[in-house]
């Protein structure tokens, strides 16, 4: 097997986590190699909403997503048979973006910090000093696992032995419609989600997510009567695309001088918009760390970022998983709509802890008088 000259930061995984990682790492001055599978601009199933708090990482980042990027979008409506509840978000607006175009971006940036970028090339093991690229063994100072929620580095590393998790099912598809509406919207039907984002282009991306493995867009139609009534006549304009989404916590996310992050580093679920923030969020802490020469400090970052959109996370799936619940609360929220403006500000990290206590006794008042 050949050797290569070796990298300071080699980072295993092109999606945005990995880019992500490597633009931070680069940013502090590191020489930063990403290997990927794929070929950019590299897909996957999301529900392609970037809320105002991604859209501030990503420019931290460098990457500056305007509005020909995609659609603005100004808050998040739920609903469901009934109910329809609706907040603005209090202050930069939120886009509806094409998976590919937030690559391409990201890629983008990455060659313009001047990060070496190997394409079709997965990575097929580590070993003492690096990583095996193809035929070639590429040593490195630190090494990055960025390969998604089905991360090989982690299984490599020894890091998933002791993990919790629970996974749904998704399926992402594009129609030609006209957007009607200027939120992101949450479709709750009695076994599943859909997430309906407004793109450009009289573009609409919608991606339904259920614990039940079988669950098809076609056969969610009966159970979202309102979404079937805007997308009856619509063509979709890409092909069903699947992915899992799951709610992962791992004790450590390091060991020796290989770190994870993004989904590869635990995840939550996709009910928070918030997977892509937080994969932002833990590069910038990454890279901190790496310029500190530690990753314990890492491992403090990452615990702490992950811990309110887990929470968030959780109590959104008890609504998934309880049906009377879910109707309490969309009731309790559509007769206090500022309330639901307070939640969502403090979801995106806009609102002080004693706001979000005062929310939450508001919420327990409307969850018992709904
Ligand atoms: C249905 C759904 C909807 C979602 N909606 C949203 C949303 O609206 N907003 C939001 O912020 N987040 C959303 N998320 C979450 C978001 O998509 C993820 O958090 C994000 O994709 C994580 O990026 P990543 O780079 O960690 O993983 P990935 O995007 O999966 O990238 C991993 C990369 O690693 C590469 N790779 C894997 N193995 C190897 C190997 N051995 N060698 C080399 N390369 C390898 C792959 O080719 C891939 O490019 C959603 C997720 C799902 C499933």
């Amino acid at each position: 097997m050949g050797m290569r000259e070796g990298t300071g930061v080699l980072v295993i995984g092109g999606g945005p986590a990995g880019l992500a990682a490597a633009i931070a790492a680069r940013m502090k001055g590191f020489d930063v190699t990403v290997a990927d599978g794929g070929k950019p601009p590299i897909d996957k199933a999301c529900g392609e909403g970037l809320m105002p708090s991604t859209v501030a990482a990503l420019r931290a980042l460098g990457v500056a997503i305007c509005p020909g990027d995609g659609q603005v979008f100004r808050g998040i409506r739920f609903l469901d048979d009934r109910t329809s509840v609706e907040a603005s978000f209090s202050g930069a607006s939120a886009f509806g973006v094409r998976r590919t175009v937030l690559h391409q971006k990201m890629v983008e940036r990455a060659q313009e910090c001047g990060i070496t970028l190997e394409w079709n090339t997965p990575v097929a093991g580590l070993c003492r000093d690096g990583a095996i690229l193809g035929a070639t063994v590429v040593k490195a100072r630190w090494i990055i696992g960025a390969d998604g929620i089905h991360s090989r580095v982690r299984r490599w590393t020894g890091l998933d032995a002791k993990m919790r998790q629970e996974m749904r099912f998704a399926q992402r598809r594009h129609y030609r419609v006209k957007a009607w509406t200027n939120c992101m919207e949450i479709h709750w039907g009695q076994k599943a989600q859909a997430y309906v984002t407004p793109l450009r282009d009289n573009e609409t991306c919608v991606a339904l997510i259920s614990r039940d493995p079988r669950m098809r867009l076609e056969n969610a139609w009966r159970e979202l009567p309102k979404l079937t009534g805007y997308l009856c006549h619509a063509e979709p304009c890409s092909a069903e695309r699947g992915a899992v989404t799951v709610t992962r916590r791992l004790r450590q996310v390091y060991r020796g001088n290989i770190a994870l992050t993004g989904d590869a580093s635990g995840s939550v679920d996709a009910i928070t918009g918030e997977g892509l923030c937080l994969s932002f969020h833990q590069a910038m802490a990454l890279a901190d760390s790496l310029e500190k020469g530690e990753l314990e400090s890492y491992q403090r970052a990452h615990r702490k970022l992950r811990r309110w959109p887990n929470i968030v996370g959780r109590l959104l799936l008890l609504l998934d998983q309880y049906p009377p619940l879910r109707k309490r609360a969309l009731r309790g929220l559509s007769e206090d709509p500022e309330l639901f403006a307070q939640l969502l500000a403090a979801h995106l990290g806009e609102a002080s802890p004693r706001f979000l206590a005062s929310a939450s006794l508001r919420l327990g008042w409307q969850f018992l008088t709904a």
